[in-house]
């Protein structure tokens, strides 16, 4: 499950009024308990975490407009709701953006001796840096200041898989 509501953000120990994002990396920048999760223009902030990434939350590198977990090189780069739409195509084995940063999540078992498929599979998956350049071109549409995640999300016009697909 890659959701993450408001209210999950504060269990989790989300001080949700430090939350922002910054309009230079998309990064989402914020106070959790007593550490933060930042961006690369704000060095200062950075602290010490136990999970293998410095962070509680992200926002959906495909529609750019839900909050999503983090924390782990596992976790997923896509809400819910693009990932049913991601899924379905790498079933059918069509090319999907990556799911995450982990190499394994974008590997596809692929049978050799299926011409069709393998012809697709060099194409399969985009990079995590196209991935990237598509979300932050989201975010930079929406804001140009540093902007608190609750009026971000409120201003955002959500993206879409059949859009990225367009690219
Ligand atoms: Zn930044
Ligand atoms: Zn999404």
């Amino acid at each position: 499950m890659s959701a993450l509501t408001l209210d999950e953000l504060e269990t989790h120990g989300g001080d949700i009024d430090t939350f922002f994002v910054c309009p230079v990396d998309g990064m989402l920048v914020g106070r959790v308990g007593d550490r933060w999760q930042t961006c690369r223009c704000h060095p200062e902030l950075e602290s010490e975490w136990t999970g293998d990434l410095a962070r509680l939350a992200e926002l959906c590198r495909t529609c750019g407009a839900a909050l999503i977990r983090s924390g782990s090189r596992w976790s997923l780069f896509h809400c819910e709701r693009c990932m049913d739409v991601w899924r379905k195509r790498r079933e059918d084995g069509l090319v999907t953006p990556p799911f995450g940063r982990h190499s394994f999540m974008n590997q596809v078992p692929v049978d050799p001796d299926d011409p069709g498929v393998a012809d697709g599979v060099c194409r399969m998956v985009a990079t995590i840096d196209t991935l990237d350049g598509w979300y932050l071109a989201i975010v930079q549409r929406t804001i140009d200041t540093e902007t608190p995640l609750l009026d971000y999300l409120a201003l955002v016009e959500p993206s879409s898989p059949e859009e990225w697909l367009r690219r």
